[in-house]
Formats: structure tokens, C-alpha cells, sequence
């Protein structure tokens, strides 16, 4: 009979844990959303950089939904009609299969280190915006939702930007989302309005953070604008001077 040491199964794990992190450092970069092995960190394979629909000018002044042709026009129907809460949006992305595949990648399936593909595209489109913030936040996941997902997606985007402006102050829970509600899903724009009012609050310590601030939100995807509209309703209720919005993606109406 062989006497194995009692601290071979911790020795092995260990072992195992370290091999591992050498292992993943030796590998070649792979892209986030094919699996095939790209130049760097973060970078997307180039057939699948062709399937992506950046937004560029020009696009509408409030919302930026891109406007498929140059009109003169500052601000796009929508917009006229209904002017959102807060005072710009911006988007890297139209929100197509391609870009939807990645997000939901990057949302449902542990794909997190995605992140480092969206935030060069977030410092190019949401330049002047983050250069204007006073204060970035994330829109917030109620608790049960986070304890389900394990994190925010709108937090570890929002942190891997931050990275790049560390003069910046970063408030992750200025905005608490204090009712569990139910998925946006299909709601059209009105069923999402009514599902998601009142479903945020300020921290009650943080209160004095935003009172008078240029606050930017950050999320992964526009669809409506009803939950970032609620957002920033809510920080100017609680006293912010402006909101600002962007976002990886966007839904863009045809
Ligand atoms: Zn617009």
C-alpha cells in the first residue's frame, strides 16, 4: 500500500492553478466572438469585423441613430417627437446578428474579456462625452439579477474604459435599481417606459457625488432608450446639471 501524503490533492490544485495561468499566457490571442487566433488581446477577427455596422456621421445630434444619408437634419424624428431625457447618446455599433451575437456573448456567456474589443470603439464614439463627464456609472442590475449572473456587464465595460482615464471618477453604485423588473424582452417603447419607472434610486450616500454633475451612463446596448431615459430622469431628479448616454450598441430603425 502506497501512504499518499495528505497534502498531494491541495499540491496538485495548486500545481494546477499555476500551469493554468502559464498556459493561458502561452496561448495565442483568440477572437472573442470566432475563437480564431488574431494579433492581440481583444482584437476581432477580420471576417467577423466585416459583419459589424459602425455608426459615423452622419447621425442624429440627441439620440446618434445614424441617418442614412447627410438631410442637414440636427436631430432625427424620433427625437422631435418624444425628446429623450437625457442630453446625448451615442453608440459604437448598430445592433445587428453580428453585433447581437457578440453582445449576448459577452452578456450570458462568460465571454468577458470581449470587453477589451469594445473599449477602443467606446473611446472613438464616446469621446467628447467622456471628456465632458464629471462622473461615469453603469446602469445598474438589481441584486437577484446580479447574484443570477454573477456580474454587471454594464460595470465591467464601463470599468475597461476607465482604464484609460484614470483622472476620472468612477461611482459604480451612484444609481441602485431597487425593483427586480421584469425583461424589457419584446416590450415595445411605452410598455417599457411603464415597466421600468421608478426602478432606480440614488445611493443615499452618493447623493452629494452628483448633485450638480455631468453624468455619463453606461450600458451595452441602446433599444428603446426607456431604461437609460429612467437613468437619467432619475439623476436629474436627484440634481445632476446634465446626462449623457453611450453605449456599445444600438438599435437603429430602418
Ligand atoms: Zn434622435
Amino acid at each position: 500500500m502506497t501512504l499518499q501524503p495528505k497534502s498531494t490533492k491541495y499540491d496538485k490544485d495548486k500545481v494546477r492553478k499555476i500551469a493554468g495561468k502559464a498556459v493561458d499566457f502561452l496561448l495565442p490571442p483568440l477572437c472573442p466572438i470566432t475563437g480564431d487566433i488574431v494579433d492581440k488581446i481583444g482584437m476581432i477577427s477580420p471576417e467577423f469585423w466585416h459583419e459589424l455596422s459602425f455608426i459615423n456621421d452622419p447621425y442624429c445630434a440627441r439620440c446618434g441613430s445614424p441617418f442614412s444619408f447627410d438631410s442637414g437634419d440636427a436631430t432625427c424624428g424620433a427625437c422631435l417627437d418624444h425628446p429623450p431625457v437625457y442630453n446625448q447618446g451615442r453608440s459604437a455599433l448598430a445592433y445587428n446578428d453580428a453585433s447581437r451575437d457578440m453582445i449576448l456573448k459577452f452578456k450570458h456567456g462568460d465571454q468577458l474579456h470581449a470587453v477589451k474589443a469594445f473599449t477602443p470603439w467606446l473611446l472613438q464614439s464616446g469621446k467628447s462625452l467622456i471628456d465632458e463627464a464629471d462622473i461615469i456609472i453603469p446602469v445598474p442590475l438589481h441584486r437577484m439579477r446580479i447574484l443570477k449572473r454573477r456580474y454587471n456587464q454594464a460595470d465591467i465595460i464601463a470599468r475597461d474604459l476607465m482604464r484609460h482615464y484614470p483622472e476620472k471618477t468612477y461611482i459604480p453604485d451612484a444609481l441602485l435599481r431597487v425593483r427586480n423588473t421584469q425583461s424589457q424582452g419584446h416590450k415595445k417603447f411605452e410598455e417599457r417606459k411603464k415597466n421600468i419607472r421608478n426602478a432606480f434610486e440614488i445611493h443615499p450616500e452618493k447623493s452629494a457625488n452628483i448633485d450638480n454633475k455631468n453624468i455619463l451612463i453606461i450600458d451595452d446596448v441602446y433599444t428603446t432608450g426607456a431604461t437609460l431615459n429612467e437613468c437619467a430622469q432619475t439623476l436629474l431628479d436627484g440634481g445632476a446639471s446634465t446626462v449623457n448616454v453611450l453605449t456599445v450598441a444600438r438599435v437603429v430603425k430602418e
